[in-house]
């Protein structure tokens, strides 16, 4: 009898998201006249961009002529994307990152999770609480966790890292030693950032002990403080203990075209071993390259009409934010976030638990949030919104909640 690998098993109940939209769906069926406004998963609501859009029909039109037809991608992307991000993503900013460093993919969930393939499964890896669950949830699966104890919802071999108001969302140090250290900068779901100098102490620390930092930088497009860091790479010395990932999710949405990259300098060895060539070859056996389609018009996003376009596009939703933390601070609310990240984390009131306040919301005012618990143990206590509505439903979801204070 075949076995399947039961590391699945482990897995606690199911993914956050589902769970909201088995809420949702019951109490809509409930109360079908009710109007539901979704401020609760992080997925974008803006149209492509027009040079987006052109740069589709363009990459179409050549598919349908076999002068300019393109089978198979290759790999690792084509040489055109790698080389406009290399561009556009760093020497522009005067960071160090070669094109044959750069990994085209469709997108950062699947690069993120399956990059823990490439290590042992002794590595003992450290996860900031809250956390985006696909960091905690594909450890699982290759059985590296150890056991989940119900009670305090914690791994027993992951280091949690918690990240609250009390440290101002900056996680310290870890006691004991990890190999593997997720860091999400511009953080989903807290909304807030680390700045140059804090990045640094976890690089150095991580060159210090020998560690890796797998840094998602999937927000990067909403930084608007000086001194927070677009990549890693501006830290000195990320180029030996640094692997990065992107997403053209949120900075021009492409959540249902899928585009990603993920970068891995050549310096990054564990003794003798490359890093590079490890997911080179992870990469080469297991996946066939993004469409070229999509990769044309991931060019298009660092063309001077993308980029204009796109910086429109991120204003609309940084404008959503503005409105969701200045009407919950007028409300009464204690909110964090929103400034370099489009997600507003906020405390639920006291003797509410996230849950509680999620269906206080639902039922009173119609308006799906994310229970900061779903996020981690570390996120009981605190809500998460997203900018990413449409700027009408999110100015109405605002004006109920404030109704419901008043
Ligand atoms: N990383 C973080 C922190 C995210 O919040 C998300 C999506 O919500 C992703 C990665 C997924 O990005 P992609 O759409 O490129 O798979």
């Amino acid at each position: 009898m075949f076995q399947v690998n039961e590391n699945y098993l482990k897995l606690p109940g199911s993914y956050l998201f589902s769970t909201i939209a088995k809420k949702v769906s019951a109490y809509q069926e409930a109360h079908p006249d009710k109007e539901i406004i979704r401020l609760g998963i992080g997925d974008v609501t803006q149209p492509l961009a027009p040079a987006i859009i052109e740069a589709l029909h363009k990459a179409v039109d050549e598919m349908g002529r076999a002068e300019t037809f393109h089978g198979y991608a290759p790999d690792l992307g084509y040489g055109f994307l790698r080389e406009a991000i290399v561009e556009g993503d760093y020497r522009s900013r005067g960071v160090e990152v070669a094109a044959d460093e750069i990994f085209v993919s469709d997108g950062a969930k699947c690069d993120c999770s399956n990059i823990q393939e490439i290590f042992g499964l002794k590595n003992r890896i450290a996860v900031c609480d809250p956390v985006y669950p696909v960091y905690v949830d594909s450890n699982v699966m290759a059985g590296r966790t150890g056991t989940y104890d119900p009670e305090t919802e914690v791994w027993s071999d992951i280091i949690y890292m918690p990240c609250t108001r009390e440290n101002g969302f900056v996680p310290a140090l870890p006691e004991e030693t990890p190999d593997l250290i997720y860091i999400c900068s511009p953080n989903n779901p807290v909304g807030t950032a680390l700045t140059k100098e804090q990045l640094q102490v976890w690089v150095d620390y991580a060159n210090e002990k020998g560690s890796v930092i797998l840094f998602d930088a999937a927000y990067e497009a909403y930084i608007s403080e000086e001194n927070v860091p677009h990549t890693i790479y501006e830290c000195k010395g990320a180029r030996t203990c640094a692997i990065e990932f992107k997403s053209f999710s949120k900075n021009a949405g492409f959540t249902g075209v899928r585009l990603g990259y993920t970068v891995i300098p050549k310096e990054l060895k564990c003794g003798d071993v490359a890093l590079h060539s490890l997911w080179a070859r992870r990469h080469g056996t297991k996946y066939n390259g993004a469409p070229y389609i999509i990769q044309r018009a991931g060019e298009a996003v660092y063309s001077p009409e993308g980029k204009a376009q796109l910086k429109k596009q991120v204003a609309y939703y940084m404008n959503n934010a503005k409105v969701i933390k200045e009407g919950l601070a007028q409300a009464g609310y204690e909110v964090y976030g929103g400034i370099n990240a489009p997600y507003i984390w906020l405390k639920v009131p006291e003797g509410i638990t996230s849950w509680g306040f999620f269906d206080y919301l639902l039922e009173n005012a119609g308006v799906v949030g994310t229970p900061g618990s779903g996020f981690g143990p570390s996120g009981e206590g605190y809500f998460r919104l997203t900018a990413f509505g449409n700027s009408e439903n999110t100015v109405k979801a605002i004006e109920r909640i404030k109704a419901l204070k008043g």
